[in-house]
């Protein structure tokens, strides 16, 4: 069962809300139905150095500052934020037992980690006969009631979109006016210093700072976001990434903010299909494994050429589309969807590596790197996944630079090597009969690439 029906917990003393990736106040389930049952609450959030060990910078900034804020739009409301740093499944029935707490609240997730670590704290409440609530909050349907007439799972986007679409939401809740929240409760706290952006242009953390940023989305982009979305510089989409993993909006307050913008906004509303459908897919996972692809036995591993995957990821691979997105992201911990997908089809059609190479890159760099959809895109792109790419289609980093950066106007920004080469070789500087100073030569050629692919693709699908 992904969560508990709303509203089953009996009137009692104190009940601790365990904060994980829903680090806001508005539209949180298990927060309004614990100031609803309990007469005191207790927001806890437990610092876990296995999430945050290895995470992207940016992202344990994001988070730990999220958190940070969390608490401060909590003492404005009378109460606080109670941090510790430690195992959940010791950390959570020790706090419910030293606040005579018999109820833990929280948000479900998909991801096995978090499954198994509810799982674990729950049976260690349970122990103590106490209990942990799951309430929904993570996403906008229950993976348990979308699913196809036979009763399977979805593995195909168009359905699953349609029924999703046809699938009632839960209304939308408000933000508690006051959380009454013993002080006693909060000492020991961890103190969560401030600290600086360790990159340039991260989205503002914490839960004022989203809605601000979803509501100036959809007040002045969404409208465009049908083309926009495509530009490579990124400009024409909602950077609200890290605000969904990281609950900082819920995704019910985005599709509904979206949608009172009418018919523009359903191409919006669709990517975050994609977001849902990922995410159903991972929770459908642990009882429904995967079939292994067939194509999984063409890519090559880092140890074949670590010369090529070190390019890749320096972004010095010769080719400006790829080398400009991997070094915005270096530098900013973000790139477009475009980007991603050029870079995806590179590593893994071009230079035949196994997807699972980037997948691991982008998780240590993105800001909004999240396990459902960061895996989706990447076996989407390998053509391993969910109603993936055809393996014989492969992204062209040229014409895809012409198409969606024509000024060529982002390359140059990431690299400053192309500063003067013009517009009509910048996506390609190896036709360019000037030498380019300081930038290398591809280190594939696109059509040898694309050849040793499509072969190598066309025997795994044989071996089938
Ligand atoms: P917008 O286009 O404004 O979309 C709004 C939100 O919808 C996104 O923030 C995201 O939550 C969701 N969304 C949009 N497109 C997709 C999609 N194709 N699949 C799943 N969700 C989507 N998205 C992540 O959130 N985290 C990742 O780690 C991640 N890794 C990716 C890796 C690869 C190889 C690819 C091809 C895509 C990946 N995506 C990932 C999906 C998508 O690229 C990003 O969600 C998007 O670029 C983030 O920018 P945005 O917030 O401006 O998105």
């Amino acid at each position: 069962m992904f969560c508990m029906t709303l509203y089953k917990v009996q009137p009692r003393d104190v009940a601790v809300v365990w904060f994980r990736r829903d680090l806001r106040l508005a539209d949180h389930p298990a927060l309004t139905e614990a100031i609803a049952a309990a007469r005191t609450v207790l927001p806890l959030y437990v610092l876990d150095d296995r999430l945050l060990t290895g995470a992207a910078p940016a992202r344990s900034w994001f988070l730990r500052e999220s958190v940070a804020e969390l608490d401060r739009e909590l003492r404005e409301r009378g109460g606080g934020l109670l941090v510790r740093r430690g195992d959940p499944t010791v950390v959570v029935p020790e706090v419910a037992r030293a606040v005579g707490a018999d109820v833990v609240l929280a948000s479900s997730d998909v991801t096995s980690f978090a499954r198994a670590r509810d799982a674990a704290v729950a049976a260690a409440l349970e122990r103590d006969g106490r209990s942990l609530v799951l309430s929904d909050g993570l996403l906008l349907a229950d993976p348990d009631r979308v699913r196809t007439g036979a009763g399977r799972p979805y593995t195909v986007f168009t359905p699953f979109w349609r029924k999703l679409q046809q699938e009632p939401r839960r209304p939308l809740l408000p933000a508690p006016t006051s959380v009454p929240t013993t002080p006693e409760h909060l000492r020991g706290s961890v103190e969560l210093g401030r600290e600086q952006p360790p990159l340039p242009d991260l989205p503002l953390p914490g839960e004022a700072a989203a809605q601000e940023r979803l509501e100036r989305w959809v007040a002045d982009g969404l409208a465009g976001y049908g083309a926009g979305r495509e530009l490579l510089d990124g400009s024409g989409s909602s950077r609200l990434g890290a605000d969904l993993h990281f609950g900082t909006l819920s995704p019910l307050q985005v599709e509904s903010t979206a949608q009172e913008l009418g018919a523009g906004a359903e191409a919006f509303t669709r990517q975050l299909a994609w977001r849902e459908l990922y995410h159903h897919h991972l929770y459908h996972q642990a009882s429904e494994p995967r079939r292994p692809s067939s194509l999984a036995s063409a890519f090559r591993s880092e140890a074949d050429d670590p010369a090529a995957v070190s390019a890749w990821r320096d972004g010095r691979t010769g080719i400006p589309t790829v080398d400009a997105a991997m070094r915005q992201l270096a530098s900013t911990g973000w790139m477009s969807n475009r980007a991603r997908l050029i870079t995806a089809s590179f590593l893994t059609r071009h230079l035949l590596m196994d997807w699972r190479i980037g997948e691991r890159h982008f998780m240590a760099h993105l800001v909004d790197g999240d396990v459902a959809n960061n895996r989706g895109g990447w076996e989407w792109s390998a053509g391993v996944g969910l109603d993936a790419q055809p393996w014989f289609r492969i992204l062209n980093p040229v014409r895809q630079g012409q198409r969606f950066d024509p000024e060529g106007a982002w390359v140059r920004r990431w690299i400053p090597e192309l500063a003067g080469v013009p517009g009509r070789y910048v996506h390609a500087p190896w036709e360019s009969p000037e030498a380019v100073a300081g930038y290398p030569a591809p280190i594939v050629d696109l059509a040898e690439g694309r050849a040793r692919a499509l072969e190598a693709f066309r025997a795994a699908t044989r071996r089938d």
